[in-house]
């Protein structure tokens, strides 16, 4: 008992340090907006928060890997056929009520129609200096993605910016790229291989290159992790334990970068507004009601479980990076079955944004309201079958939504371009779709867990099972 009640002061005392994580993010990114730090001041300042993001995204490919290697391997044929079966009907099923729910809303709200509007068009890149590359060499150290990580390091469409070292003479060759996973793109310095007079406009037939380091930095630590697992899990609460701190810099450095609030027009704060609101309705009243029937326990028992899992959605907008904590607060908090968390979250992680496309709906209506373009009932019925579509193939990565949103515009005839319009405050509803993402997936296993107790009996060979694996 003494175990449990320390282990529990812990596991909240993370929650607490974490939420207040995100306080002090905001506080400090709005105190130092006011010093007009330059844009590489704001990079420096933000590094531990994106070391933070490449931590939790190196951990979601073995994740993803393991559970659903581990998890369907040992299961019957026909428990995983009826659990899988189980599993997308339901998710397709909620992520469609979030869309109408959005678009009843939006319907309603009317944000789009009114007079002021102010387009945000997306910041250009920026050069770097070669001091990036120092903290380029750190970001390899921990390869977000353990694929690209084995197989390349460099891309053909480089752009190469000359730079000559002050003390030999000799010119360095910084390659501006970019990367998707930081959205600044990134820096690589090269060897003196092409003559200093030839301008590269590519690097033709650039080798593929490992980041040995980073594969090196990577196995050495889950070998550690994985040899300690004998303690239960206490390793992955160690890891967590840098969390705040990474939240701080997280939260921060997005708000530092943020633009002027008093910019943003009142037809972006009442879209703002409709979005919150019916992930709100979503998230804490349709979906916590479909548990209560399906379940008949008390959903918000549940939810408290999964609060450290929503906060650091929350922080990193991103609910494939906020898998292995969703995980972990499913195993440990609501005791949902082992096999079951490890289908149904990754499958969910991957397919099920509510949030998502929730917001698409809504952000495609509020664009068509923008333009005084009048949606008939076909276009609305188009329009939440493709934000379904869209969300499913939206990656669990920051803003995947903004970007399949073009399906949406395009399919009721709507200019693509149009998305500028909302990208000013996409970052900050992207946090809060974030958190009913990952809310939907974790609802989803404890509904299929109670769906599919049948299979999955939770009889003490099974409990066993699941303590000694933990
Ligand atoms: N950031 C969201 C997620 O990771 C996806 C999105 O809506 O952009 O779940």
């Amino acid at each position: 008992v003494r175990e449990y009640v320390k282990d529990y002061i812990k596991r909240n005392g993370l929650l607490t340090l974490s939420v207040l994580a995100v306080i002090t993010g905001c506080v400090l990114g709005f105190m130092l907006r006011g010093l007009a730090l330059s844009s590489q001041a704001k990079i420096y300042f933000s590094f531990p928060g994106e070391l933070l993001m490449r931590i939790l995204k190196m951990l979601i490919l073995p994740l993803i890997t393991s559970s659903l290697m581990s998890g369907l391997s040992s299961m019957e044929s026909k428990a995983c056929c009826r659990m899988g079966v189980l599993t997308v009907t339901y998710y397709l099923w909620t992520t469609f009520i979030a869309v109408v729910v959005g678009i009843a809303l939006v319907l309603i709200i009317k944000p789009g129609y009114g007079t002021d509007m102010e387009s945000n068009r997306l910041g250009s890149g920026q050069v770097m200096t070669s001091a990036d590359a120092l903290l380029d060499l750190v970001r390899n150290m921990i390869p977000s993605n353990l694929i690209e990580a084995t197989f390349q390091q460099y891309k053909t469409d480089l752009i190469p910016i000359i730079k000559t070292q002050v003390n030999t003479g000799q010119p360095n060759f910084v390659y501006l790229m970019p990367d998707e996973n930081h959205p600044k793109g990134r820096t690589v310095l090269l060897e003196l291989t092409p003559p200093p007079d030839i301008e590269y406009k590519t690097r033709p037939g650039s080798s593929q290159q490992m980041n040995v380091l980073g594969i090196v930095i990577f196995s050495a630590t889950m070998g550690l992790l994985l040899g300690k697992m004998g303690e239960r899990g206490a390793p992955l609460v160690n890891v967590c334990q840098y969390f705040p701190f990474g939240i701080i810099f997280l939260v921060a450095g997005k708000i530092l970068d943020m633009s002027d609030p008093s910019t943003l027009g009142k037809k972006l704060g009442w879209y703002g507004i409709t979005v919150l609101a019916g992930l709100f309705v979503h998230g804490l009243i349709l979906l916590p009601l479909f548990y209560f029937i399906l379940t008949r326990k008390n959903p918000f028992t549940y939810i408290r479980g999964l609060l450290q899992a929503m906060v650091i959605a929350l922080a990193t907008s991103s609910s494939s990076a906020t898998l292995p904590i969703t995980m972990k607060c499913l195993l440990e908090n609501c005791r949902v079955d082992r096999q079951i968390a490890r289908f149904v979250l990754p499958v969910g992680a991957t397919i099920n944004m509510d949030g998502t496309a929730l917001y698409e709906a809504v952000a495609a209506i509020f664009i068509a309201q923008v333009n005084e373009y009048e949606l008939d009932f076909g276009q609305l019925v188009t329009i939440s079958i493709t934000a379904t579509a869209a969300s499913i193939g939206a990656a669990g990565i920051p803003q995947a939504g903004l970007v399949t949103m073009v399906i949406v515009l395009t399919s009721v005839g709507l200019p693509p371009d149009d998305i500028t319009l909302i990208v000013a405050i996409d970052w900050i509803l992207d946090r809060f779709r974030t958190m009913i993402n990952v809310l939907g997936d974790a609802l989803a296993a404890g509904i299929i867990g109670h769906l599919c107790r049948k299979d999955f009996p939770p009889d003490r060979a099974a409990k066993k099972a699941n303590g000694a694996q933990e």
